[in-house]
């Protein structure tokens, strides 16, 4: 048993979160910036991929990421709060 668990453990070891992936890409282009986890799925808009129309899940990644800056999501997020605001006036 415990040779089992110590086997597990150096496999638990090698197992690293995976930090560079494309919800954390300035490129990743999701539509719902409030609600974005690694299962969203969004088009890649890098200016070499973009070709491809690529759609990406958050959990992906490629060795053209590159880190978007908080305040690049904050921006998107209030975007998109304005956006929901007006569509709630409209209904009014
Ligand atoms: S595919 Fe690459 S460039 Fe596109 S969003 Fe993911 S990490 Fe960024």
């Amino acid at each position: 048993m415990s040779h089992v668990e110590s086997e597990l453990g150096k496999k638990m070891k090698s197992v690293q979160w995976q930090g560079q992936n494309c919800l954390s890409c300035v490129w990743f282009h999701t539509l719902d910036p409030l609600n974005a986890d690694l299962f969203d799925r969004a088009m890649c808009i890098h200016p070499k991929l973009k070709v491809f129309q690529l759609l990406v899940t958050g959990r992906d990644w490629c060795n053209l990421w590159e880190e978007i800056k908080q305040k690049q999501i904050e921006h998107k997020q209030e975007m998109q709060m304005k956006a929901e605001e007006a569509a709630q006036d409209k209904q009014k």
